[in-house]
């Protein structure tokens, strides 16, 4: 479904990329091991939707599972079949499903489903029914973000469940929430969601129910809050070497996984005070030489206005000049020798001289979690590699 080339060589060495998303399968590795000791004795789910954040559902899946992951978190349906195609066979968790999903495939693809209220429940107790097999749920209720989960009516979706349980059609293993503010360790909504939280789980308790998986934390409270863990936490950013708290948290160390990197196709002399790109919005300030490189905003290139953006070139930070085309933008590289074929490197962790995830989300007041997905473009072919040449 995704374009993906699995090499454990340098990238650079197939000529035809002329520009591909790089991503060290390692730096996962290692993240997921670093996280996997920070919840325990809680367990690990490690989010891969959105194509594991652009970074290969499949491929990070694996990584993840082999380093102390527990479980799989994804949105929809089609992303959990995809796990199962691909032979992954952990929990996989799904949680966003409308009237008329696949609930019965679900069900027999052994993918563990969300519950946000009655009619939903009643939904997929039909479809496991359908095809004689037992739902595993976890049920969401509502604590304080006002996205999905059960508000008023909680007290009735626990008594459902459990008479849908007894029946067989359905197995509680989960009761679940999501924070809002997370990000935010001093936001008051923190405690205040716990609260509400922990009384939910109590009133499951009370009405027969027993989830083995209680679980509130995504990547943010995972590092601030271990009185958050409960039994299970849900990290995805963090797993991807992208620290939601800048350093706020828990002293994890996180190695960005993913780089973005083209080859130049054409390099030219400039003048003093060429304009350059549409709208003449960069002049070259002094001779300079100016290389093109085939990436654009529709391969997710962040659009930053003025000349704060760079890209690495052998380890000097080069100018983003001008405004990104679609399809390719200019590097103002000032007198270093840059020849076409070079590599330079758009998005990475900073070693080449680029910037980070970060540092994009900082300067064009995207989310990192935008610059991420934004990059999950099929003709930026995702490459897969094991450790950084
Ligand atoms: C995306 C998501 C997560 C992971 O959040 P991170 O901040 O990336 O760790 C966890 N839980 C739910 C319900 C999500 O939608």
């Amino acid at each position: 479904m995704h374009p993906s080339i699995e090499t454990h060589a340098p990238p650079q060495a197939d000529p035809a990329l002329a520009a591909w998303r790089e991503v060290d399968l390692d730096a996962i590795a290692r993240n997921v091991r670093a996280l996997a000791d920070v919840a325990a004795p809680a367990s690990l789910m490690v989010v891969v939707k959105a194509n594991a954040y652009s970074h290969g559902a499949v491929e990070v899946a694996r990584a993840a599972l082999a380093n102390g992951a527990t479980h799989l978190g994804v949105a929809v349906l089609e992303e959990a079949f995809e796990l199962r195609s691909a032979g992954v066979t952990a929990p996989v968790l799904a949680w966003l499903a409308g009237p008329g999903a696949r609930y019965a495939e679900a069900v027999a693809r052994d993918v563990s489903l969300a519950a946000y209220s009655c009619t939903q429940l009643e939904e997929v107790a039909r479809g496991a029914a359908s095809v004689g097999g037992r739902a595993q749920v976890h049920l969401k209720v509502e604590t304080g973000m006002w996205r999905g989960g059960a508000a008023g009516e909680w007290r009735e979706l626990v008594a459902l469940a459990a008479r849908l349980q007894r029946r067989g059609s359905i197995a509680v293993v989960g009761v679940w929430s999501h924070l809002a503010c997370a990000d935010d360790p001093e936001s008051p909504s923190n405690d205040a969601q716990m609260r509400v939280f922990l009384d939910a789980v109590e009133e499951a308790e009370r009405a027969g129910l027993e989830p083995a998986w209680r679980h509130l934390a995504n990547s943010a409270a995972t590092l601030s809050r271990p009185d958050m863990h409960l039994d299970l936490v849900r990290c995805g950013l963090a797993a991807y070497g992208v620290d939601p708290l800048a350093g706020r948290g828990a002293t994890v160390r996180l190695e960005q996984a993913m780089t973005l990197r083209a080859t130049v196709t054409h390099v030219k002399d400039a003048p003093a005070g060429a304009g350059v790109s549409y709208g003449h919005t960069y002049r070259t300030p002094a001779a300079t030489r100016l290389a093109l490189v085939p990436l654009g905003y529709a391969d997710g290139i962040p659009v930053v206005p003025g000349p704060t953006a760079r890209a690495g070139w052998k380890g000097h930070a080069v100018t983003l000049s001008g405004r990104v085309c679609m399809d390719q933008l200019v590097l103002d590289v000032g007198q270093l020798p840059v020849q076409p074929g070079d590599e330079v490197t758009l998005l990475g962790t900073g070693r080449d001289g680029e910037h980070t995830v970060g540092r994009w989300s900082n300067l064009t007041g995207r989310s990192t979690y935008e610059v991420l997905t934004g990059l999950d473009r099929r003709r930026v072919p995702l490459v897969h590699v094991r450790g950084r040449p």
